[in-house]
């Protein structure tokens, strides 16, 4: 029998392509979408590459590959998305908030109408901590001392002078003010060079395992449950909360939690990005929820009701249209 010419085998096999039913529609261009997050040894890192990672599985589906950056925190987050040099970025609710309403860094700007949520993820809490032979203890203490008081684009730098007002303190108090990213306070504090520094963050994170395991030894100062219940009572983007401190056995605390305040970590956009592009991005975490959840311990607590909470701005078209369509909002 003659056998079939290599011509042939190819045009068969170009016709099984041509008609064969395409069972998942295959965007033919790629996109791509940057998500901008914090210091690596954050959570936000993390939790970007998480997204990133449960988004890109299908990225021929959807004709989207998402990248992750590492940033200044949140402040620059926000401004990033707004100038479009991002499409994604996580926030603090409390500066989605403040943004939204033309607050704090945005008073000179004004409120940032075209910035979208997508979701809440993580909660967020304020450490203020401090070396040991920097003999601080409490908030008065820091009176005189070096300070880390975060970067300008970080989202703690605020929830720092907030907590400081309610001990009736400024910077003009501290010795010294030093605007510094938590990678560098961290260092700078085991060279001896300032006290204590502030970051705020998801637990248990890599940062404060790290921070907590130097040869200087450090210690989560508390804040007074009455003056953390007065800043709630100002500030409706704050909630009580407590860093569990079996997560860090390095510090010096001997108690079991250290009384703080929080936020949540929250997913935003701007109102021009496609609306296929973040109902991907929403659709694709909510549906591998599970998945997404064991990609970092301080997603322990989350539930898919609680990513729908914390969101200030209006939500994007596109997680709206997920959120319709999972039963999940009217
Ligand atoms: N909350 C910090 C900020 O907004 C970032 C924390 C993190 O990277 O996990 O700057």
């Amino acid at each position: 029998m003659k056998r079939p010419s290599v011509w042939l085998c190819a045009a068969l096999l170009l016709m099984s392509f041509v008609f064969s039913p395409n069972p998942m529609p295959v965007q033919a261009e790629t996109r791509f979408a940057a998500i901008g997050t914090g210091a690596v040894t954050g959570v936000y890192y993390p939790t970007g590459l998480a997204i990133a990672k449960i988004v890109n599985e299908k990225r021929r589906t959807y004709g989207l590959r998402c990248s992750v950056e590492s940033t200044g925190g949140s402040v620059f987050n926000v401004n990033a998305v707004m100038s479009g040099d991002l499409e994604f970025g996580i926030v603090q609710s409390d500066r989605q908030y403040q943004a939204v309403h033309g607050t704090a860094e945005w008073t000179d700007m004004g409120p940032q109408k075209g910035l979208r949520a997508v979701f809440a993820i993580h909660s967020e809490s304020h450490v203020l901590c401090a070396s040991e032979n920097s003999g601080i203890g409490t908030v008065p203490d820091l009176k005189g001392k070096a300070v880390a008081v975060g970067n300008p684009g970080s989202g703690q730098r605020g929830n720092f002078i907030d907590m400081l007002s309610e001990y009736g303190m400024t910077y003009d108090d501290l010795g010294r003010a030093e605007g510094l990213k938590a990678s560098e306070s961290s260092k700078l504090l085991q060279d001896g060079r300032i006290d204590a520094f502030v970051y705020t963050v998801g637990h248990p994170s890599a940062f404060f395992k790290e921070a907590t395991a130097g040869r200087i030894k450090v210690r989560f100062i508390p804040f007074d449950r009455d003056k953390i219940a007065a800043l709630i009572k100002r500030h409706p983007y704050y909630v009580p909360a407590e860093i569990p401190m079996e997560y860090y056995p390095g510090a010096l605390n001997k108690e079991r939690f250290v009384p703080t305040f929080a936020v949540k970590a929250t997913l935003v956009t701007r109102d021009d990005v496609p609306e296929d592009m973040v109902y991907a991005v929403t659709k694709e975490v909510f549906e591998h929820f599970e998945d997404f959840k064991k990609l970092h311990p301080a997603y322990e607590h989350l539930t898919k009701e609680g990513m729908l909470q914390g969101m200030t701005a209006p939500i994007h078209p596109g997680a709206l249209k997920y959120y319709r369509e999972a039963g999940l909002m009217e």
